[in-house]
């Protein structure tokens, strides 16, 4: 029969042989390292918890049914999810990676992988025809984030999978910002999809844990074959928050963007904000895009103010957001790119792509719009009286 994924959200991770025998509504956390074999020479389903252990194969199972794919693999972090996929690359690959990307991916591509041989170019990945020519002999993956972090800018996932499947390439998907439940990658033909599952989908600021899933089944035994052997696998404890955070995911997620939209409106056409990046607004470069290909345009927006100064008083005085990095909890965070979630980015490469000192991030998280907006307005305020008092401080 087929089941909303509203219902899958729920149902995925309570499957198992031992929820089946006890009746419990919750998959139990097992904790234990290794496991008893009967035999000499023939094992049990599980030997060692690296890998692979009872709890974080139920997340894994939820997870890889959530995006539509064959196989789920739980990480330590997003980045051990994101840098344990890049191995299945060799040395003298090259990656086409999108321009816009994570400060802690760039960090792992640009400082890492160039000591083990593997090449990168950046490249507006909204510019198909820039792709086409970004291709090399040796390209063998090109790595979307879509929406991306900070700028919410947004990819053309059949067009890149068009351009990769003509080549030879893989595609990886960093689907952060959207979860399973408004994008599903793997069904344009993306080969690898990411989590940085730490945010939307925990979603309580809790812990740090990161998701891969395939598809095809050669590709998700190599990952497996990754995952066991770099070894940053996530542990039982972490498992179990993270399938109890999934089951609300789509509650969640909706309420916030639904806020996400009014406190949008209320800062595009507020006087001191330059700009607003939020892909629901028609305005945006790549509405029409996202519109094709997600479901929510997302609870995560990014804007502008006209500098530090002015940046400075709008942080310190705004009352009810937590200000710090990370986003995708119940708790709206503000974030301050430039200096916390892409400090690992130099500056220049940092302004050329708009991550200025002026541009902020917020995740909204799950309190009263109307309080959300007020706390804007007052802190708005008081830039707006000490712009008027002292313009130098713009
Ligand atoms: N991908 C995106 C889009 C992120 O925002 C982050 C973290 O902020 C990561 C990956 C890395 O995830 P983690 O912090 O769980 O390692």
């Amino acid at each position: 029969m087929h089941q909303q994924l509203e219902t899958s959200l729920i149902t995925a991770s309570t499957r198992g042989d031992y929820e089946r025998r006890t009746g419990a509504v919750n998959v139990p956390i097992y904790l234990s390292s290794t496991f008893h074999q009967e035999s000499l020479d023939s094992f049990g389903p599980f030997d060692y918890s690296r890998s692979g252990n009872p709890t974080r194969e139920a997340l894994e199972k939820t997870i890889a049914e959530l995006e539509g794919g064959t196989r789920g693999f739980a990480f330590a972090s997003g980045l051990a999810a994101i840098s344990t996929s890049l191995m299945l690359l060799s040395a003298g690959d090259h990656i086409i990676m999108t321009e816009d990307v994570y400060g802690g991916t760039f960090r792992f591509v640009t400082e890492v992988l160039p000591r083990f041989g593997i090449e990168h170019s950046f490249v507006n990945l909204s510019n198909l025809d820039a792709v086409e020519q970004a291709i090399q002999s040796n390209t063998k993956l090109i790595y979307i984030e879509t929406p991306s972090n900070p700028r919410v800018g947004i990819t053309d996932i059949a067009g890149i999978v068009e351009i990769a499947k003509a080549n030879n390439c893989l595609t990886f998907l960093d689907n952060t910002f959207m979860t399973p439940l408004y994008q599903r990658p793997l069904e344009l033909g993306v080969d690898v999809v990411l989590h940085s599952a730490t945010k939307f989908l925990s979603g309580h600021s809790d812990i740090i844990a990161g998701l891969a899933v395939t598809k095809d089944e050669l590709l998700g035994s190599k990952l497996g074959f990754l995952q066991n052997s770099f070894g940053a696998i996530l542990g039982a404890q972490d498992s179990y928050t993270l399938i109890q955070g999934i089951k609300t995911t789509s509650v969640r997620f909706e309420k916030s963007t639904e806020t996400a939209i009014s406190l949008v409106n209320y800062l595009a056409n507020h006087p001191l904000v330059e700009e607003v990046f939020y892909p629901g607004l028609s305005s945006h470069p790549g509405h029409e895009i996202h519109k094709k290909q997600a479901a929510s345009s997302g609870a995560i927006f990014s804007f502008r103010l006209p500098g530090k100064a002015a940046t400075k008083i709008f942080v310190e005085n705004l009352r009810i957001p937590v200000f710090a990095v990370s986003l995708g909890g119940v708790e709206s965070i503000l974030s301050h790119p430039a200096t916390m979630s892409h400090a690992a980015m130099p500056k220049e490469e940092r302004e050329k792509r708009g991550i200025t000192d002026g541009l902020l991030r917020f995740s909204v998280g799950l309190e009263h719009v109307d309080d959300l907006l007020a706390d804007f307005e007052q802190s708005l305020e008081i830039v707006t009286t000490h712009y008027k008092e002292s313009r130098s401080l713009i």
